[in-house]
C-alpha cells in the first residue's frame, strides 16, 4: 500500500514500549469498528485536527479493515441493512452510498428500491475509508502503521500502557481503543468435532463448499445468520430439505422502504436534554418521545404496540407474506423503533434504571426482530422455499445428536435426521472473541477494566476506550454499522481531549 505516508504493515520487531510522542493511540482490532473511529479521528473539527503523534493500529487476521463479516464470501451473502444505514460515518448517512455510486444499481433490492451489496464489496468501502482516513491522518502529521499482531495484554507502566502482542513484542501508548468485535456462534448442542457439524458458518463460500446439494440440512437458530445459511444453500442450488431450528421458531420481520424522514423526538440529544434537566431517564420518557414522534406523523403508539407485541398464531409462511406486504406501508412506526435501536439506544440503555432493562429484556426477540430485520430479497427467497416444501422453520427444539454419521433432530414436530447440522446461533451481544479472550483476562487482573457482569468490558482507566460489543453493559441488541458509526465518533472526541 503507499498512500504516501509512514505506514508499516507487518510486525515490529523492535518494542517501542518506552519511546513516543505526546499521543500516542493504539486501536486494538481492525474491523469496521477501527474504520469508522479513524474516518472520525481524520475529520477536523471546528478547524482543528485531532493533533500529531502516532497511531498503531493492531490486527492479526488477513482481512484487514474488513472484520468478520465482511471479506470475502459467496455473491448471495449481502448486507442487511439499506446505504444510510451503512455509513460508516457517524452522521452522514450519504457516505457509503456516495462511495457506491453507479455500482449499486446492479444490485438494487427490488422491493426496498435500495441497493443492497455483496458484503465483500462492502468490505472494499471500509478499505477505502481505511485508506483515506490514514493518509489524511498522515497530512495533518500523524504516523499510521498497522501490526499484523493480536494483542495478548495490556499493564499501566507509569504514565504509559503498555499493549503486547502474541509474538512477544511491546508497544506503548497514551490511549488504547479496543475494537475487538463479538464472538462466534456458541456450540449449544456440544456437536464441536462430529463430521457433517459447522461451528462458525462464515465464510459461507468455505463452509458450505462440502454440503452434498442433495443432503437434509438442519440450521441452528433462526436469525439473520440462518437466513444467509438457507439463502445462500438456495444460490448454490441445493436440493435436498433445509430445516431452521430454533426455539421459537419465529424469523425476523422484514425491512420495511426508506422514508425521508429521521427522528425528531426520540435522538440522543433529547435524551442528553432529559437527562441534564433531571438527572435520570426512564423508559417511560423513551415511551413519551416515541408518542409524541408519532403523534407528529399522525400515528398512534398504542396501535403500534399491539402491532408488535401481539404474535398471532400463524404459519411462517403467512407471516412472511404479510412481512412482504408491509414492505411499503408508509408508516414510519416501525422504522424508527428500528433505527433509533441502533442510534439512541446503545447511548441510552446504560442510563436507564435497572427495572426498566429488566422490562425490555423481557421482549428480547420481538426487540431484535424489529433492530435487526431481514432484507425483502432474501425474505422473497425464504418465501418461494418455504412454499416449495423446501424450507421449513421448527420452534421448540430440544435436542439434536451425533447418529450413523449424521444427527438426529428432536423439536415440536417430533424427530427427524440431517446430513448436515450449521450452526447459526446468535452470540450473546457481549460475547467475548477467542482472539480477544487473553487480553480481556489481561485487562482485568490488572485492574485497567472490569468485567461487567452482564457481559463485556467497563474501562476503570481514562486512557482505556471501547467501540463495539466488547462494551460491558451495552443493550443487548448487536452493534450495527450505524451504532458503530455513533459510538466510534464519540470515542473520538474522548481521544481529542488533552
Ligand atoms: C455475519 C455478520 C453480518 C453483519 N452484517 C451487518 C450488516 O449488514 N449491517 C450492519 O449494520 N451490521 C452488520 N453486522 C453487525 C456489525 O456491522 C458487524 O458486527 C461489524 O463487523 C462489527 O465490527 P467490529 O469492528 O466491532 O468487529 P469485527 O468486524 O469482528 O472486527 C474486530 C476485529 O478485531 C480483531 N481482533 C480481535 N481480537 C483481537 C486482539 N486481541 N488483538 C488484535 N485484534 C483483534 C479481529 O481479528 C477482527 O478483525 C453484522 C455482523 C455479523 C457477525
Amino acid at each position: 500500500m503507499n498512500i504516501g505516508i509512514d505506514i508499516g504493515i507487518g510486525a515490529d520487531a523492535d518494542a517501542d514500549a518506552d519511546a513516543g510522542t505526546d499521543s500516542d493511540i493504539a486501536i486494538v482490532g481492525g474491523g469496521a469498528a477501527a474504520v469508522g473511529l479513524l474516518d472520525a479521528l481524520a475529520a477536523e473539527q471546528d478547524g482543528t485536527s485531532a493533533g500529531s503523534g502516532t497511531l498503531t493500529v493492531f490486527e492479526p487476521s488477513p482481512q484487514l479493515w474488513r472484520g468478520r463479516p465482511y471479506g470475502p464470501d459467496l455473491d448471495s451473502v449481502l448486507v442487511n441493512a439499506p446505504p444510510a444505514m451503512m455509513s460508516i460515518r457517524n452522521g452522514d448517512f450519504g457516505h457509503y452510498a456516495a462511495w457506491l455510486g453507479e455500482r449499486g444499481a446492479d444490485h438494487i433490492d427490488v422491493l426496498l428500491g435500495q441497493p443492497l451489496v455483496p458484503r465483500a464489496l462492502y468490505g472494499e468501502y471500509l478499505v477505502h475509508t481505511a485508506e483515506k482516513a490514514i493518509a489524511a491522518l498522515g497530512e495533518q502529521g500523524w504516523s499510521v502503521r498497522v501490526v499484523v499482531a493480536r494483542v495478548t495484554g495490556i499493564v499501566r507502566r507509569g504514565a504509559r500502557l503498555v499493549l503486547r502482542t502474541h509474538d512477544a513484542h511491546e508497544y506503548g501508548a497514551t490511549q488504547v481503543a479496543l475494537c475487538t468485535g463479538g464472538g462466534a456462534p456458541p456450540d449449544l448442542y456440544g456437536l464441536t468435532g462430529n463430521p457433517g457439524f459447522t461451528a462458525d458458518p462464515y465464510p459461507l463460500a468455505d463452509t458450505l463448499a462440502s454440503v452434498p446439494a442433495g443432503d437434509d440440512v438442519a440450521v441452528i437458530g433462526s436469525g439473520l445468520t440462518a437466513v444467509d445459511v438457507a439463502v445462500s444453500l438456495a444460490a448454490r442450488g441445493h436440493r435436498g430439505r433445509i430445516t431452521l431450528l430454533s426455539r421459537s421458531g419465529v424469523l425476523p420481520r422484514v425491512w420495511q422502504r426508506p422514508v425521508d424522514r429521521r427522528p425528531r423526538q426520540l435522538t440522543v440529544e433529547r435524551v442528553s436534554a432529559l437527562r441534564e434537566a433531571r438527572g435520570n431517564v426512564t423508559l417511560d420518557d423513551l415511551v413519551g418521545l416515541l408518542r409524541t414522534e408519532l403523534a407528529d406523523a399522525g400515528e398512534d403508539f398504542d396501535a403500534l404496540m399491539a402491532e408488535l407485541l401481539h404474535i398471532e398464531a400463524i404459519s411462517p409462511v403467512q407471516r412472511l407474506r404479510r412481512q412482504i406486504a408491509a414492505v411499503d406501508d408508509p408508516r414510519i412506526g416501525r422504522r424508527v423503533l428500528q433505527e433509533t435501536a441502533h442510534t439512541v439506544g446503545p447511548h441510552v440503555w446504560r442510563l436507564l434504571p435497572e427495572s426498566d432493562r429488566v422490562r425490555l429484556r423481557r421482549h428480547l426477540r420481538t426487540a431484535t426482530s424489529v433492530a435487526s430485520p431481514m432484507i425483502p430479497a432474501n425474505a422473497a427467497t425464504l418465501l418461494r422455499l418455504l412454499e416449495a416444501g423446501q424450507l421449513t422453520v421448527a420452534g421448540g427444539v430440544q435436542a439434536i445428536e451425533p447418529v450413523h454419521g449424521g444427527f438426529r433432530v428432536r423439536d415440536e414436530d417430533g424427530a427427524h435426521t440431517a446430513g448436515t447440522v450449521v450452526n447459526a446461533v446468535n452470540p450473546q451481544p457481549q460475547a467475548i472473541s477467542a482472539a480477544a479472550e487473553e487480553l480481556v483476562r489481561s485487562l482485568a487482573d490488572s485492574g485497567l477494566a472490569t468485567l461487567h457482569p452482564s457481559g463485556g468490558l467497563n474501562p476503570a482507566d481514562q486512557h482505556l476506550h471501547i467501540v463495539g460489543d466488547l462494551t460491558g453493559g451495552a443493550s443487548f441488541i448487536t452493534s450495527s454499522i450505524a451504532g458503530l458509526a455513533a459510538q466510534a465518533s464519540r470515542t473520538a472526541q474522548a481521544l481529542r481531549a488533552p
